[in-house]
């Protein structure tokens, strides 16, 4: 998404980001076969109770980083859509079909 901004012009130095409400290390649990994926990470892993949780902010963050982005360019919503009921989350309504989403805003 960074790459695209860049490539239509913006300057890296001048974006910000948000990382809007989801779901977070509190309730994104995996199975351990999806875990291999996430281990390419340093701090998006937890285990906690012999279950296994991600934390997507601590992905989004790495991978700004590596991009060259700085902590002040990043903000983080701290709600988590799974134990706010003001938000949907498909989790909390249906907790035995995994899936996943992602959705992002732009403002010129
Ligand atoms: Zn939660």
């Amino acid at each position: 998404m960074v790459r695209a901004f860049i490539e239509q012009g913006s300057q890296k130095e001048n974006l910000k980001v948000l990382i809007g409400p989801h779901i977070k290390q509190c309730h994104f649990e995996i199975q351990e076969d999806t875990r291999n994926i996430f281990e390419q990470y340093s701090n998006a892993l937890i285990s906690r109770n012999g279950k296994w949780f991600v934390s997507l902010e601590a992905i989004i963050k790495e991978e700004l980083m590596q991009e060259g982005f700085k902590e002040d360019q990043i903000q983080t919503d701290r709600d988590c859509t799974y134990c706010n009921d003001n938000y949907f989350s498909y989790r909390r309504e249906h907790p035995d079909k995994p899936i996943s989403q992602i959705a992002y805003v732009y403002q010129g």
